[in-house]
């Protein structure tokens, strides 16, 4: 079967280099709607110039998605295997033992593709009908490349309801779910079919061992600590007291389990972030390092106001339980809220409380979540630290 062809009449995100199309881009007609959703096309202008090679999906608003700029790129396990040894090469760099996110998406040039590494586990994720197609493709460029033991498939990102896909979670090779992560020195513990999203943050790595070098002798409060990836660190560091506090049960039972492993203390306490924070201030708790790692806020940019609300709330809140000389940190994952909103709503929840404050350090993801240059919204994650007075 031939490969198709999408016609963009201006293409003007294309000539500006960006890997993501949206359908109101393309030519319409009744040859482009007929294609199946996720089929690898080439792209190009009404002249014929060519925009690239990418997959296609007219039943998103994002409808397509670009590997190349070239015309008639294969998409096959080789070109995958190509995409890998590039991404092995900048994680290897750095990383002296095999735990970080692998592929990043449209950073490592492998659209809706996130691949999280843990040893010789792996946790795939497809978030689009274009890289599910290439399934197939994938695990044989991993096998080529990695030769893993276990792979998991993580098909249940709620996203994927945009592009017309079901949610379901596969073991696809090997066995077994709960693995350790090797992190900063630290063998946390991590649930990798029933965990959050990969079943492991890797994103907030550099930032827990930031906030390390403060910990000792210190009291901790690890806000919407999931499984304790801030909080566990902490106490290796030295922390007297650490506080993880989340809704989720299960979360909280693999920081107390991780804790054990590393012989080391936490108390878990299961509550909402923001009841617990008013409890706190109320009966005058507070403690040296507050750290604020919530979900997204602004899930869409319909809830940008309301989501913007939350931040600088929390920002107030976490502030006025840190003891004096103490450090906050709140982060956001979410895209739909631009850095300097963020900072500048963190910023007013600060001054409310009275307090100086000096922001020490503003920061994302480490190297392994590249960001497309073109597609902004791929940096999501923002921690902003704060010394207070
Ligand atoms: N800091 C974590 C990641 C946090 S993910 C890490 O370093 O790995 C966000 C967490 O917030 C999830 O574990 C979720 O269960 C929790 N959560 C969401 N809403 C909450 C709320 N209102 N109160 C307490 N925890 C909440």
């Amino acid at each position: 079967m031939s490969r198709k062809t999408v016609i963009l009449p201006k293409g003007r995100r294309a000539r500006a280099g960006s890997p993501w199309i949206f359908s109101n881009e393309i030519r319409m007609d009744e040859a482009a709607k007929a294609i199946a959703p996720g089929s690898v096309v080439n792209v190009r202008g009404e002249d014929g110039r060519a925009f690239g090679t990418g997959y296609f999906n007219p039943k998103s608003l994002i409808a397509l998605r670009l590997f190349s700029e070239e015309c008639e790129v294969v998409i096959d396990a080789e070109f995958f295997a190509a995409r890998l040894t590039r991404a092995l090469a900048l994680r290897d760099a750095v990383y002296d033992k095999p735990f970080y996110r692998l592929f990043h998406a449209e950073g490592d040039g492998v659209p809706g593709l996130v691949i999280d590494r843990f040893g010789d586990t792996l946790t795939v994720q497809i978030g689009t009908a274009g890289m599910e197609k290439q399934i197939t493709a994938i695990t044989m460029a991993l096998d080529t490349v990695l030769k893993p033991k276990t792979v998991i498939l993580r098909a249940d990102a709620p996203s994927r309801t945009l592009e017309g896909l079901d949610s379901y979670v596969k073991t696809l090779k090997g066995e077994g779910h709960r693995i350790a992560v090797e992190e900063n020195g630290v063998r946390y513990v991590a649930d990798l079919t029933e965990g959050q999203k990969t079943g492991w943050y890797y994103d907030q790595r550099d930032n827990r061992a930031f906030i390390a070098q403060f910990a000792k002798d210190k009291s901790v409060l690890d806000a919407f600590s999931y499984t304790g990836g801030f909080g566990l660190l902490a106490a290796k560091a030295g922390a007297t007291e650490v506080v993880c506090l989340d809704s989720s049960a299960p979360a909280l039972a693999i920081a107390e389990e991780s804790a054990r492993t590393n012989g080391v203390k936490i108390q878990a306490v299961k509550a909402d972030v923001f009841e617990e924070l008013a409890r706190l201030k109320t009966e005058e708790e507070s403690f040296d390092i507050v750290l604020a790692d919530p979900p997204p806020f602004v899930k869409s940019k319909k809830d940008l106001e309301a989501g913007a609300r939350a931040y600088r709330k929390l920002a107030r809140m976490a502030a006025d339980v840190t003891a004096p000389g103490g450090i906050v940190m709140v982060a956001s994952c979410s895209h739909n809220i631009p850095p300097e909103r963020f900072a500048a709503e963190c910023a007013a929840g600060l001054s409310r409380t009275g307090r100086r404050a000096a922001l020490i350090r503003q920061s994302g993801a480490g190297i392994d979540h590249p960001v497309h240059p073109l597609l902004p919204e791929s940096a999501y994650l923002k921690a902003l630290f704060y010394a207070l007075d």
